[in-house]
């Protein structure tokens, strides 16, 4: 079988409502990729969309950004949606900053809040010309 694109969704606690809104709204479009998601993120995901195609990685805490920055320097994962929690401070604040540091360094579109993540989904070929 194909290799089909790779997105990655990864959502802050507080966020993580607002992520599964965005997976069930957008379920059609979403379809169309294999998602990598950190390990609480992927669970909510699959609870809520089950038809998606999700490999849920290690939590972000222990080390599921990482994971993800791998994929990305590997050139797999081809896209960041990344629902960021602005207002609470995080251990592993550090992975947070390497993975977004990786995504602007391949240059894969990424958003990091819900208004973005709408722009992009809704011109997913955006996602394979990187
Ligand atoms: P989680 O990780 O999906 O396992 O909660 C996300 C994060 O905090 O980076």
């Amino acid at each position: 079988m194909a290799i089909r694109p790779a997105l990655a969704l990864v959502a802050h606690d507080k966020k993580k409502d607002d992520l599964v809104a965005f997976a069930v709204a957008h379920r059609a479009r979403l379809g169309a990729f294999d998602l990598f998601a950190t390990g609480t993120t992927g669970g909510r995901v699959i609870d809520a969309v089950p038809e998606l195609s999700v490999t849920r990685l290690k939590s972000g805490p222990l080390g599921g950004d990482q994971q993800i920055g791998a994929l990305i320097a590997e050139g797999r994962i081809k896209g960041l949606i990344f629902f960021v929690d602005p207002l609470t401070p995080m251990p592993h604040d550090v992975d947070v900053k390497a993975l977004m540091r990786l995504g602007v360094l391949y240059d894969i579109p990424m958003a990091l809040n819900a208004a973005t993540a709408d722009l992009l989904i809704a011109h997913p070929d955006a996602f394979l010309q990187t």
